[in-house]
This record gives C-alpha cells, sequence and structure tokens, in this order.
C-alpha cells in the first residue's frame, strides 16, 4: 500500500509526523525539528537509537504505515532530564499531555494511547546507543539530511 504525503502529495511517503500525519522524506527533513517525546520547539539534545518497529502500533492496525523510529530522538531540556533521571513514567505523561486533544479523549483510549507511548519509550530506552549529544549549532544541508535518512532505513 502507497501512502502520500500530507504536504506535498507525493506518493510513497512513509514517515509518521504529529502535525501532518504522514511525510515523504524530502518534506520530513524541511520540518524544524522537534522534541520527540513533548513536541515542544527547543531541540536541546540528540539521543542516537537503534532503528525498530513500533510493536502494537494502532496506525498500523489500521492499514497505516507501520510506525518506525528511525535512529535518532530530539529532545528538549526537560524531557532530557527525564531521561537522564530514569523518570520514565513522568516523560510518558508528559508526551501524552502534550499531544493536541488529550484533555478531550476518551479515558479507554487515553489507556490505550499512554500503553502504546509507554512501550514506545521502553523500546527507546533499551535501544539506546550511549550518551546523548546537543543538538549541533551549524546543522546539516538539507541533501545531507536526506541521505542520512535514507541510510539509517535501509540498515534496518
Ligand atoms: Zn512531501
Ligand atoms: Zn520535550
Amino acid at each position: 500500500m502507497s501512502f502520500v504525503c500530507g504536504l506535498c502529495g507525493k506518493s510513497g511517503a512513509d514517515n509518521i509526523h504529529h502535525k501532518y500525519t504522514i511525510l515523504c522524506d524530502e518534506c520530513l527533513v524541511k520540518q524544524p525539528p522537534i522534541c520527540d517525546f513533548c513536541s515542544a520547539t527547543d531541540v536541546k539534545w540528540r539521543y542516537e537509537v537503534e532503528s525498530f518497529m513500533v510493536k502494537d502500533d494502532p496506525i498500523a492496525a489500521m492499514g497505516g504505515p507501520a510506525n518506525r523510529s528511525v535512529a535518532d530522538w530530539a529532545a528538549c531540556d526537560e524531557c532530557h532530564e527525564l531521561i537522564e533521571n530514569e523518570e520514565y513514567s513522568k516523560l510518558t505523561l508528559r508526551s501524552v499531555e502534550s499531544s493536541p486533544g488529550w484533555k478531550e479523549t476518551a479515558p479507554a483510549i487515553k489507556r490505550r494511547i499512554l500503553e502504546m507511548l509507554g512501550g514506545m519509550h521502553l523500546q527507546f530506552i533499551k535501544g539506546r546507543l550511549g550518551p546523548p549529544t546537543p543538538e549541533p549549532t551549524n546543522p546539516m544541508t538539507m541533501e545531507e539530511k536526506v541521505a542520512r535518512l535514507r541510510r539509517m532505513k535501509e540498515a534496518k
């Protein structure tokens, strides 16, 4: 099955995105970096993480692209602190509470999302490759970012 990019409409898009649902590689790398936990825009840290497929993914269950975590995760200062202090349940709670419409979500669905995100964060913790690095001040060019993203997907 092929999916179209939520921004440019190109087919074959397979990156899950909070705001546009699905993005192609080119559109994904053009998005300003956001914290992968709470969506904050002040990304300060990068975590190298082994790529993994999200278990129990409700989007994949509905026929959407499998929610895949690709190699590195961005974190803001607050989430970085929760990770370093191993306050993982607080981290998951912070993450769900930042998602749009969370307050209006039905309790049964909230539980489901909490479980899924908690599981995903557990996979993140297990797949971590060493200490985090500060977000680079001279970011890569768009071409370098796309090339890097493709390499990481192929490496899986
Ligand atoms: Zn696109
Ligand atoms: Zn954050």
